[in-house]
């Protein structure tokens, strides 16, 4: 799949929609999910053009997966997240219903998270 270059969390890394940003770095962006599905839910995204995990995974240069792997671990810190545990998760593709097309990764807690893959399907 092609990036697409407008879709929302390339307009928050350009600046063109605002964001409730945690931290920022060469390599990534955090920011707090628009609709928080924990009392922890921060958002953390590479600075590059990647769709998902394996494109991702597959077409960086290793230091920005070493940047975005260290900002998630600062992101998980930073929130408190690592107190009592937390999730990490990444959808990628229809199958995992992924939203955006910029890949990303949730970092959920601040609560005890259910079943791992909740109620649905
Ligand atoms: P996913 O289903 O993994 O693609 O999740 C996309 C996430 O992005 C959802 O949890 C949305 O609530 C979140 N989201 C969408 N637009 C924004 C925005 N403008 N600022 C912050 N979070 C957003």
């Amino acid at each position: 799949m092609a990036y697409d270059s407008n879709n929302v969390f390339a307009k928050i890394l350009r600046g063109e929609i605002p964001c409730k940003k945690l931290f920022e770095d060469d390599f990534a962006l955090a920011f707090h999910d628009i609709h928080p599905k924990a009392p922890i839910h921060v958002l953390v995204i590479p600075k590059g053009p990647y769709v998902s995990y394996d494109d991702f995974i597959q077409n960086a240069e290793a230091n920005e997966i070493v940047g975005l792997e260290r900002a998630i671990l600062k992101a998980v810190q930073d929130t408190g997240a690592a107190t009592n545990g937390y999730r990490l998760i990444s959808n990628s593709g229809a199958n995992a219903h992924q939203e955006v097309p910029h890949y990303h990764v949730h970092v959920l807690g601040g609560r005890a998270l259910g079943a791992m893959l909740g109620q649905e399907g």
